[in-house]
């Protein structure tokens, strides 16, 4: 089974007004910066730019240099990551501007034994969801593109990338119908997005996130920064 999507609203209601909701998001952000519920978690809590976007994209977790720098994919795996979105209309900084970027942890969990980033555990998952929820709750996104196998089983059960990488899936969170569409990681250690199937399965993924209409719409109008 996959992980239950987030439902519980774990903010107070939304807020009705742009100017309200955009308030409510910057007060989140600061409560989840000052986030230390994980031990074994090296932060502080990277956080992306409170724009009340239709778009959420959701990474797997920070490195270290995400940590330092203090924003989500700022070196190597986020070069291929807004290449692939530069592709579909949107660079870096006009991506960052218009796309609220969220992550299933938030902050670095520090390097595996045998090398790479560990995976944070089931424990650190589930401490960190409840931000995630709220920013579902908050910003009611209407496509949500998770990058990556942890960030994927948030939302759908899966065994193999191939089984859900290049389609549509439409999902109910915070109450709303949401379309998620994923990604693979971008990491440069990966080859699953180099190769068949993964790399045509890939540009499906993205052809599929150019034509839907949240995308569109942010193509056409950014939305408000916070
Ligand atoms: S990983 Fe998430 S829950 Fe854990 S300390 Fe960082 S922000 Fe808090």
């Amino acid at each position: 089974m996959p992980r239950t999507p987030p439902r519980r609203r774990t903010a107070a209601a939304a807020p009705a007004t742009r100017a309200e909701r955009l308030a409510a998001l910057r007060r989140h952000q600061a409560r989840l910066r000052r986030c230390r519920r994980c031990p074994d978690m090296t932060g502080p809590p990277v956080v992306g730019a409170p724009v009340l976007s239709p778009v959420l994209l959701v990474g797997q977790a920070p490195g270290s240099r995400e940590i330092e720098l203090r924003r989500p994919f700022a070196w190597t795996a986020g070069k291929t990551l807004f290449r692939w979105f530069e592709g579909i209309g949107l660079d870096e900084a006009a991506f960052r501007a218009r796309v609220y970027m969220a992550a299933v942890c938030r902050c670095f969990p520090g390097k595996a034994p045998k090398g790479g980033d560990r995976v944070p555990s089931e424990t650190e998952i589930a401490s960190c969801a409840p931000w995630l929820e709220a920013e579902i709750a908050l910003l009611g996104p209407r496509l949500v593109i998770p990058a990556g196998r942890l960030a994927i089983a948030r939302f759908l059960d899966h065994r193999a990338l191939a089984e859900v990488v290049g389609r549509r899936h439409r999902l109910r969170l915070g109450g709303r119908p949401v379309d998620v569409i994923p990604l693979p990681h971008p990491s440069g250690a990966s080859v699953w997005h180099r190769t068949e199937p993964g790399r045509s399965l890939l540009a499906r993924a993205l052809a599929l996130i150019a034509a839907h209409p949240a995308w569109q719409a942010i193509l056409r109008r950014p939305p408000p920064l916070g």
